[in-house]
């Protein structure tokens, strides 16, 4: 498995990455789970943005500023919610890491950290869910030398074990 994937257990608001990405919503104007911790943590400054943005598709993402973030910048990726597996929901899982890190590519981040995406109120299967993010983080990376390192932070157990198993770590 690629060097540059690391994996951490813990809370993502307190990473000191280029970019931390929100599990975010398509209004983008916060909720529970990552995406609440992550607006209390930053600030108002991040709603007032995030309101100018016009919300954000499923398997897209948009990238707003930190503010009292320890990161400069946080990318809104819109996961899919889990409907059994027939919707689509593999291509906008993929998706969402995808566009997630073309964002950071395109501004200049070279270490963005990840919550694993869809996997809590939007149900998708943790270890689906781990498979689609690891293998689309490292065909990312094979096309990305200028990226030094992709951060999976794991706040759940069942997550963090699952990722290790996948990891080999
Ligand atoms: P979604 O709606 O995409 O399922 P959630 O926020 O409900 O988003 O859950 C996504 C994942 O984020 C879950 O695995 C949950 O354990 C995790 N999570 C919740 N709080 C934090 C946090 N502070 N840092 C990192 N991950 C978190």
């Amino acid at each position: 498995m690629n060097p540059r994937i690391k994996l951490l257990r813990g809370d993502i608001t307190k990473i000191a990455a280029g970019a931390i990405v929100n599990a975010a919503n398509g209004s983008l104007l916060g909720g529970g789970g990552v995406d609440g911790a992550i607006h209390r943590a930053a600030g108002p400054g991040l709603l007032a943005e995030c309101r100018t943005l016009g919300g954000c598709e499923t398997g897209k993402a948009k990238l707003t500023k930190g503010y009292n973030l320890p990161a400069p910048y946080v990318i809104h990726a819109v996961g899919p919610v889990w409907r059994g597996g027939t919707g689509g929901e593999e291509a906008l899982l993929a998706g969402a890491y995808r566009s997630a890190l073309d964002l950071a590519a395109e501004n200049g981040i070279r270490s963005v950290a990840f919550p694993n995406i869809s996997t809590g109120v939007y149900g998708y299967p943790k270890d689906k869910a781990a498979a689609v993010a690891i293998r689309t983080v490292s065909n990312f990376l094979d096309g990305h030398p200028e990226m030094d390192k992709v951060i999976f932070v794991c706040f759940d157990e069942d997550n963090h074990r699952l990722y290790e198993r996948r990891l080999g770590r």
